[in-house]
């Protein structure tokens, strides 16, 4: 940068400086923070000030904010922080397909969630200390979101210079099981313990004994880990404090220990047989929050995938065959199997689903020995995927599972699904009278 436009700058430190550091001293500091450094100017002169041990209050990086004091829906807030976490998602926009970065960032006052919604020449990780200038903010889900829009920009900083930010870990969140994500930090949530058991691990190669198992309430179910004895019972409603969420293969979990708060809740709450069956969630909800376990969404089955149907698997590893052929294996005797895959889409986004034949069999009613005997009749395997495909296409189904999000997109392995009661019937029995006949 230009000596001329940073001569007002000098000036200003080297009043706050008195005669420590001479004006050329001073002017060359701060182009090295500029240029080098690439500090934007008001981090700049108060990084200088306060090396050379000047009084930095008259310092403030002016139009910089806490995270804590931003509101929802302003249009242009700049900040400095801390990235706490940076995950990459393809979504559909007008169907255009696009990749968008969401994480959290974090300062000395809160953490809040960020989307950044266009990732080209976007280099942020991590650990990385950032200045933001020009992110919006909007409300969702009662939380301030930061946005990083088109009129973003976005400078590393060098944490050495300009000192790391401790990033606050306040009060826990009150969230609902449902709302848990990656990097809340300490969260409060309130639920029944569905299932609880004791388990052996290894820490540091010394055995400990955790308890683990699954807490649910109206809006979700999470799985838990206590590496403490909080001598939880499997059907009692607790509020656990200061827990931590972390991701396993995108879902996430619960974690808490010493530190943590448990209490017993008595009030009304959900019976066990009823947090089981869990909501339907919208599919892009769930993906927000990078999957879940025993999730329901319901949604139309847009497509029977190829692979749908009466397949032939290696009786070694279990592969579907190719033309009677494993991958691994080569040519095997095969062992009939039914499944289906299926795209399933709710409007808000879409997941692939993989029905195993017991769900296979309930959904459409067909059970491996009459596709069997159908495919015989026809001397066709192939045969039952396609009618299966086109009774099937279009009908809105109900289906419970994992959620799992990983870079092909989100799949779900299915352990239950239901049609909408008007579709089921009369299609279960036109698919049978199809397969019988003709
Ligand atoms: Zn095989």
């Amino acid at each position: 940068m230009e000596i001329e436009k940073l001569a007002p700058h000098v000036q200003e430190i080297s009043r706050a400086l008195g005669d420590k550091l001479s004006e050329e001293q001073i002017a060359e500091e701060l182009q090295k923070c500029v240029d080098v450094y690439r500090l934007s100017i008001p981090m700049a002169k108060r990084s200088i000030v306060k090396k050379y041990g000047g009084d930095v209050s008259g310092f403030s990086l002016t139009s910089q904010r806490k995270l804590a004091e931003l509101r929802p829906n302003e249009p242009v807030v700049d900040f400095v922080a801390k990235v706490l976490s940076s995950n990459m998602k393809e979504i559909s926009v007008k169907g255009e397909k696009k990749t968008i970065m969401f994480g959290f960032l974090g300062d000395e006052t809160t953490s809040l969630p960020y989307t950044a919604w266009e990732t080209e020449g976007l280099d942020i990780k991590k650990g990385d200390v950032i200045t933001v200038k020009g992110a919006y903010t909007r409300e969702y889900q009662g939380r301030i979101q930061i946005n990083f829009g088109n009129r973003i920009s976005i400078r590393k900083e060098d944490p050495s210079v300009i000192g790391d930010i401790q990033v606050a870990q306040g009060p826990p969140k009150v969230v609902t099981i449902g709302g848990l994500r990656e990097s809340m930090g300490y969260v409060e949530v309130k639920g029944r313990i569905l299932s609880v058991e004791p388990r052996e691990v290894t820490v540091q190669g010394e055995p400990k004994k955790v308890f683990s198992g699954i807490v649910a309430d109206e809006t979700g179910k999470v799985q838990f880990t206590a590496w403490s004895d909080f001598r939880l019972k499997q059907g009692e409603v607790v509020r656990i404090s200061k827990a931590t969420v972390k991701a396993w293969r995108g879902v996430p979990q619960l974690s808490f220990d010493e530190r943590g708060d448990v209490t017993k809740v008595k009030e009304k709450f959900p019976s066990a047989e009823e947090l089981a069956k869990g909501p339907v969630r919208m599919i892009s909800e769930v993906s927000a929050m990078g999957g879940g376990m025993d999730v329901t969404v319901r949604g139309t089955l847009l497509e029977i995938r190829e692979g749908s149907g009466l397949i032939m698997r290696c009786p070694e590893c279990k592969r579907a065959l190719q033309k009677g052929v494993c991958k691994l294996h080569g040519r095997v005797e095969g062992v009939p199997d039914l499944r289906i895959k299926a795209i399933l889409d709710d409007g808000s986004g879409a997941v692939s689903v993989v029905l195993n034949r017991d769900l296979t069999e309930k959904l459409t009613g067909v059970t491996l020995e009459e596709a069997m005997q159908t495919a015989k009749d026809k001397m066709d395997l192939e045969v039952v995927g396609n009618m299966m495909a086109d009774t099937l296409a279009l009908k809105v189904a109900t289906v419970t599972g994992s959620l799992r999000s990983d870079p092909y997109g989100l799949s779900m392995i299915a352990n239950d699904v239901e049609l909408k009661a008007e579709d089921a019937k009369p299609e279960a029995e036109k698919l049978l009278a199809d397969l019988g006949g003709a």
